[in-house]
């Protein structure tokens, strides 16, 4: 379950209440989410199992695929068993586990667990006394959203969403919040409607990381607003992430921009983030988009001033008025007065 109240302090604190407006977007939060934690090429030897556990609660169901990819006369038998019975199955012992014996081809089936536990999923190829078996492995944790949850992520991102719309001039646009390892469309959606992945923003929320929490949602944001804005550059992630490092130098916050960095350099370790990028994800791998980020906070003139002129036109008058007064590293007084309505 994710809890609210650090994020309703975190964000006052890191916009200040004046940005905070009424906004009108549909924040949609997915109640059936579906995570791939399991998505590997593997090899089992003769006389061999692999094992890969899982934590999972009661009524989730578990998806599990192996495709067996070495040869046409090759079988593997599959068990989804608690943790604590797989000894008892390799021994050839009673233990409740649930699978597919000795199948060829394609294994694939549901696993509807009944009650909370650590699991072990087993590849099993004990019965092969020669033959070495390749596979390819994936396996999907489907479950229902708790309520709690669901209503604090939508709380989170209205409350982004919000907070933006005080700072930016722009068409009402929706969010979604579901798993990206789901294709799942939610149609129909306004333009310029953007998905935030529950995968990556799930223990973002949960840990509290606003760097990730608040970059991730400003880089889609990013692309959305260049579209509406017509920017042609508004599909470049570059570009996206140049935004997101522009915001927080907006909001006074490049503590923020270093640790989106961060973030984003940490997500090659991340096995959600690899399962995202597995099923599509636009985005280009992470150690590219850090590199271009950290090359950005070493000498941001450039790439806030040619923002500058993209981005003032579309400042609220409040936000113009605030830049002319007190102006940020960044900030450039004589075009904000350009755009202040007389
Ligand atoms: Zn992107």
């Amino acid at each position: 379950m994710i809890k609210l109240q650090p994020f309703f302090f975190a964000l006052a604190a890191t916009f200040g209440l004046s940005f905070l407006s009424a906004g009108h977007a549909d924040v949609l939060v997915s109640d059936q989410q579906r995570f791939a934690y399991h998505n590997k090429q593997i090899e089992v030897g003769p006389n061999q199992y692999r094992q890969y556990q899982i934590q999972l609660g009661l009524n989730d169901t578990l998806e599990v695929y192996v495709e067996i990819q070495s040869g046409r006369f090759t079988d593997l038998t599959v068990m989804v068993c608690p943790a604590d019975q797989v000894e008892d199955y390799l021994a050839g012992n009673s233990a409740v586990c649930f699978g597919s014996v000795k199948q060829r081809n394609l294994i694939q089936f549901d696993y509807v667990v009944p009650q909370d536990g650590l699991y072990s999923v087993v590849i099993d190829n004990t019965h092969a006394a020669v033959t070495n078996k390749t596979a390819r492995f994936i396996t999907y944790r489907k479950w229902q959203l708790d309520e709690e949850t669901t209503n604090n992520t939508r709380a989170v991102y209205a409350m982004l969403y919000d907070a933006l719309d005080g700072v930016f001039i722009y068409p009402d646009f929706d969010i979604f919040v579901n798993s990206c390892a789901d294709d799942v469309l939610f149609l129909p959606a306004k333009k310029g409607s953007i998905r935030m992945c529950s995968e990556l923003a799930f223990p973002l929320m949960r840990d509290e990381q606003l760097a990730g929490l608040y970059g991730d949602f400003f880089h889609e944001f990013g692309h959305s607003m260049l579209g509406f804005w017509g920017v042609p550059e508004a599909d470049s992630d570059k570009r996206a992430d140049e935004f997101v490092v522009y915001i927080f130098y907006l909001i006074g916050r490049e503590d923020l921009a270093l640790g989106f960095a961060e973030y984003i350099e940490v997500q090659t370790l991340n096995p959600q983030a690899n399962a995202v990028w597995y099923h599509g994800s636009r985005h280009p791998k992470p150690a590219q988009r850090a590199r271009s980020i950290r090359r950005t906070l070493r000498s941001p003139a450039a790439v806030m001033s040619s923002l500058n002129g993209i981005i003032y036109p579309h400042l609220t008058q409040d936000v113009l008025n605030e830049i002319i007064a007190d102006p940020e590293p960044f900030g450039d007084p004589a075009l904000a007065r350009q755009y202040l309505d007389e």
